[in-house]
């Protein structure tokens, strides 16, 4: 599908930039594999792929200048801080300096904020843009993110309890110590520093971890003959085999094994998330 020259600008504008730093807060929370080798083979984006973040940069832009004049917050101020002989930089969203509230902006998917609680990603990462407030003299007391739901419908929210009520859902985020957060941000800035010394010596990358690649791990399905849905999932084969010979009816029952999924990583037919699924042994090897 062509797409009007305006729109392919805005797609293509560059509407964040790492600053000054050796990585960035967003940087250092995803994986040093996909992290080195994006750096090394700068993979291009199909545009459309990229309209969820347009969106996200465009809300960014708008509250910054809505919030104008409004006294005591900092907005979309960026931070700099030293771990380990690196640079960390961050953009942190919106910090209110009297009530020590910081408050981060996402624009998500409604199904990211079904359990009603923040994913680990987030905490960890607004709790590095505390830090970050720390180390510049300020003393944030809590965290908040603002999840404007994107795909929100009326309707799914009418059918369904679990469904979020309305578009925009505020979460809690647990603060960690000053103590935790320099363990979590020292940690894994080695991490990365592995991960650019073993790329710049030619050395097997770290392997991204099953959290970093959003496994679902494989299940051992009982089926029964006749019926498509699985009468229960099990974690092992043993669980299954053990489980049917209880069964009055277990010559019916028949088991299938459903192995695991890496959503993040897809399967090479442009299913997954990862951009650099191309240069990566480590999903390719797996899908032979
Ligand atoms: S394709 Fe999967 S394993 Fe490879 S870098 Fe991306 S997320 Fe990690």
């Amino acid at each position: 599908m062509s797409l009007p020259e305006p729109l392919l600008a805005a797609i293509n504008g560059k509407w964040y930039t790492p600053g000054d730093s050796d990585i960035s807060v967003s940087g250092l929370i995803s994986p040093p594999r996909l992290r080195v080798l994006t750096d090394k083979h700068k993979p291009e984006e199909d545009p459309l792929d990229m309209i969820w973040r347009v969106l996200g940069s465009a809300t960014h832009a708008m509250v910054e200048r809505a919030a104008e004049g409004l006294d005591g917050w900092l907005m979309e101020e960026r931070l700099y801080t030293h771990v380990g002989g690196w640079d960390v930089g961050g953009q942190i969203d919106w910090y209110n300096v009297q009530r020590k509230e910081l408050w981060d902006l996402k624009v998500t998917s409604a199904w990211s904020v079904l359990k009603g609680e923040p994913k680990p990603e987030w905490v960890a990462q607004t709790n590095c843009y505390a830090q970050l407030l720390r180390e510049n003299g300020h003393d944030p007391a809590c965290i908040s993110v603002a999840c404007i739901l994107r795909d929100w419908t009326k309707s799914k929210a009418a059918d369904s309890d679990t469904y979020p009520q309305q578009q925009v859902v505020t979460l809690d985020i647990p603060v960690w110590s000053s103590r935790q957060c320099c363990d979590y941000m020292g940690e894994r800035v080695a991490l990365h520093q592995q991960a650019q010394q073993a790329a710049d010596n030619g050395d097997p990358l770290p392997r991204c971890t099953d959290a970093e690649m959003w496994t679902r791990p494989g299940k051992t399905a009982a089926m029964k003959k006749g019926r498509k849905r699985a009468m229960k999932l099990f974690d092992t084969q043993a669980e299954a085999v053990n489980w049917r010979t209880r069964q009055t009816d277990a010559s019916e029952i028949y088991l299938e094994d459903r192995p695991a999924v890496y959503p993040r990583c897809g399967t090479g037919k442009g299913d997954g998330y990862c951009a650099v699924y191309e240069w990566c042994n480590q999903a390719k090897g797996r899908a032979k």
